[in-house]
């Protein structure tokens, strides 16, 4: 049941380490199981022949030994702690032996990338970033039109207020940490048949940062965060739609010792019955006598701007259109139109004299 982790990356046995890395990307973007068309079992398998092949010490083990030597399915369990190289914390990807992966906390494919190629320590991983948040947000017709600025409650977790996000009770010193010696990591070592092997984890007691204060924050408990309630003015630019997102850089969830998420505003427009909208253009629909349509005159039309008087010139037929402009919808600075649609009502129930004299007019 040996596997030939050198066919599954598509590379000869002796390919040099940058062309297993090169592969290994290749693969992992094409077969990525957030993508469509992703494949987990093949990339669970690209993964597995990463973890080795990716490692030069266990590439010889492998090369001696084959993948038996890496299962981590039976017998004792020395699949390659993941956490290996990724301090501070919040990774979910790699955590059990390079088998059995998690791909829930996967983000995109750069979080990835920065979860694999954390190999040999260090803090590889970047500043962490806190999570994104989503609310909706609903306006009028008018709003969307013009734009408006709104006031929205957030739920959300931000920097502690007393200690400033440190973690620190104000005013006391930061101290090296005791259970790493200030290193940021721990070693862990575990025995297997094919000797020792050394992963470096993250000191928990730190979140790898080597040091600790010497009081923690009182409120926060140095955490550096705490949940507040917030409200936000957002400005919503005119002439949005239903369904178009603002997004708000920094106004999501913070993090400690690093930058907070963002916040995506969902706009959901609330119809009005009186108008339609087109692009830039407003559209509505009036209806006006059999007789103001055969003679003209003036009708009014409610518009965004409140009510505009329309002039109907003699002989106007149904479904006329009549363009007012610099009525319609605010899109940079510009206004569109208001295209109204005539409506020519048919007189019904009509009394012997209408008749006679709608008769008459037929004669001519
Ligand atoms: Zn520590
Ligand atoms: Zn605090």
């Amino acid at each position: 049941m040996s596997k030939d982790y050198y066919k599954t990356l598509g590379i000869e046995k002796k390919a040099s380490a940058e062309e297993v890395k090169k592969a290994f990307r290749v693969l992992a973007h094409k077969h990525h199981p957030d993508k469509a068309g992703g494949d987990e079992a093949k990339f669970k398998e690209i993964n597995e022949a990463y973890q080795v092949l990716g490692d030069v010490e266990k590439r010889q083990k492998y090369d001696q030994f084959g993948s038996a030597a890496f299962s981590a399915g039976g017998g004792p369990a020395y699949g390659w702690d993941g956490s290996q190289g990724f301090p501070g914390g919040g990774f979910g990807g790699f955590q059990q032996g390079g088998v059995n992966f998690d791909f829930g906390d996967i983000g995109d494919l750069g979080d990835m990338f920065g979860n694999a190629f954390g190999f040999g320590g260090g803090r590889s991983r970047g500043p962490a970033r806190g999570r994104d948040l989503q609310t909706d947000l609903t306006l009028t017709f008018e709003e969307s039109v013009f734009g408006v600025s709104k006031d929205i409650v957030l739920n959300r977790t931000e920097a502690c207020e007393h200690c400033g996000g440190v973690g620190a009770e104000p005013g006391t010193k930061m101290k090296s940490c005791e259970v790493c010696g200030g290193a940021g990591y721990q070693t862990r070592v575990q025995r297997t048949i094919l000797g020792v092997i050394q992963t470096k984890v993250a000191c928990q007691a730190c979140d790898g940062e080597g040091e600790v204060p010497e009081k923690r924050c009182s409120v926060c408990n140095g955490s550096g965060l705490q949940k507040n309630k917030k409200t936000l003015t957002v400005d919503v630019p005119s002439g949005v739609e239903s369904g178009n997102t603002l997004r708000l850089h920094g106004q999501g969830e913070a993090v400690k010792g690093g930058q907070s998420g963002d916040l995506y505003i969902r706009l959901r427009v609330h119809p009005d019955s009186r108008f339609e909208r087109l692009g830039e253009n407003i559209l509505s629909v009036i209806s006006i006598s059999f007789s103001k349509a055969a003679l003209g005159g003036t009708v009014d039309v409610e518009t965004v701007d409140g009510k505009v008087e329309l002039k109907i010139p003699p002989g106007t037929q149904s479904a006329s259109e009549f363009r007012l402009r610099g009525k319609g919808v605010q899109v940079r600075g510009r206004r569109g139109d208001h295209i109204v649609t005539v409506k020519v009502v048919t007189p019904k129930n009509l009394s012997k004299k209408q008749k006679q004299m709608l008769e008459e007019l037929d004669l001519e």
